[in-house]
């Protein structure tokens, strides 16, 4: 029987061959030639050769991936986004300092996302909005020239794409050109190897695993190498970058099976033809999503259109009594998890990577069908 389409916001479809690779090894990994080894990657020392050549492979096909250059280090580490939110202001908020001794850092507040990550670095530095769009309902990015970025602080924080809102950085911000020397750290934890990155914006950009690339459990952090050694007295060991990064993420034992899935799925994204294939399909299935809502006189989406994500798409049904009746049919119809986050209500189709185009012509058909002949 063919899957149902799942459109959750994370933990998120995977690919079905990853899947059906990782089922198929699940008892007996073989090696890259073939030779089965006699146990699960779940079941294998972290510091083994089997494992070594997991993980070596992961991190260079990430690299690949993702062009990362070779000043920046990968991490895989645990806690998520949301320990990223403090791990960050432990690591980089004294790469510069006030007169007070304390370091500072700026967000913009485009959604919940950012919103979230701005209230953890208060506890750890000075933490300040350089702008908001909370005022607009996080339905636009504010204006980089209008953004208050203050000399002397040490990061500026962006999320670029707000999972909640739907809203998406068309690109990310060029901080010098702004007149600011802070180091640009970026969450993407939900559009990570969907488009290119260009890396010579970024100091530091974050992911949670759970939503373009594997399993919960896995965090991603690509950060560049003269940002290390800075990190506050009371940072955890564990969650020290330098420590981090001089121990191959394997300071303390790394989330391995979460590591090997994402290693998977990097070789599939290198089949499809990498991240420029992955970038053609996210704007086909948006285009034809929001194609079809702004058509609709029964849906619609609040984001301005310059901003919109290409992987999080919020859409509100104009009589709210319909809700239930929608994604009921949605669910007889192999449809799943449409409904909104409980923040925002109405629905959210999630687009990841793995989501395949027919998922989409599958959603917008019901759409439609929805639209003539509601309940
Ligand atoms: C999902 C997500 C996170 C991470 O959440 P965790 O539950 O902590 O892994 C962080 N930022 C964004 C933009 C997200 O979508």
């Amino acid at each position: 029987m063919a899957r149902p389409f799942n459109f959750s916001a994370g933990p998120a479809t995977m690919p079905e061959e990853v899947l059906a690779q990782a089922a198929d090894e699940m008892l007996d990994w073989p090696d890259a030639n073939g030779n089965r080894c006699g146990m699960g990657v779940m079941e294998m020392s972290h510091r083994g050769k089997e494992f070594q050549s997991i993980y070596e492979r992961a991190e260079a096909d990430l690299r690949t991936v993702l062009a990362v250059p070779a000043q920046f280090r990968i991490l895989f580490m645990q806690g998520g986004g949301l320990a990223e939110n403090a791990i960050i202001p432990l690591n980089l908020s004294a790469l510069r300092k006030d007169a007070s001794g304390q370091g500072m850092a700026d967000f913009v507040v485009t959604g919940s996302w950012s919103e979230k990550s701005r209230k953890e670095a208060e506890k750890y530095c000075l933490a300040h909005t350089a702008a908001s769009a909370k005022a607009d309902s996080y339905t636009r990015i504010p204006d980089a020239a209008s953004w208050n970025l203050r000399q002397g602080a040490s990061y500026v924080h962006v999320c670029s794409n707000e999972t909640i809102h739907g809203v998406e950085y068309p690109q990310l911000p060029d901080l010098k050109a702004l007149g600011s020397d802070a180091e640009l750290v970026v969450d993407f934890s939900s559009h990570v190897a969907s488009r290119p990155v260009d890396w010579s914006r970024v100091g530091l950009a974050f992911a949670g695993a759970q939503k373009n690339i594997g399993p919960a459990g896995l965090t991603l952090v690509v950060v560049r190498e003269d940002l290390l050694g800075h990190a506050l007295a009371i940072c955890p060991s564990a969650f020290n970058y330098q420590t981090v990064a001089d121990n191959h993420s394997m300071y303390n034992t790394p989330p391995t099976y979460a590591i090997y899935m994402a290693g998977l799925t990097f070789q599939w994204i290198l089949r499809q033809g990498g991240v420029a294939a992955m970038e053609q399909r996210a704007r086909q299935r948006a285009e034809l999503l929001y194609q079809t809502i702004d058509q609709s006189s029964l849906y619609y989406n609040t984001v301005h259109t310059d901003c919109r994500s290409r992987m999080n798409v919020p859409f509100f049904l104009r009589d709210a009594a319909l809700n239930e009746a929608f994604l009921a049919g949605a669910k007889a119809r192999g449809l799943l998890q449409l409904k909104g986050h409980k923040s925002v209500g109405g629905m959210r189709a999630s687009l990841y990577n793995a989501m395949p185009l027919a998922g989409v012509q599958a959603l917008t058909d019901y759409l439609r069908e929805f639209e003539r002949a509601p309940g």
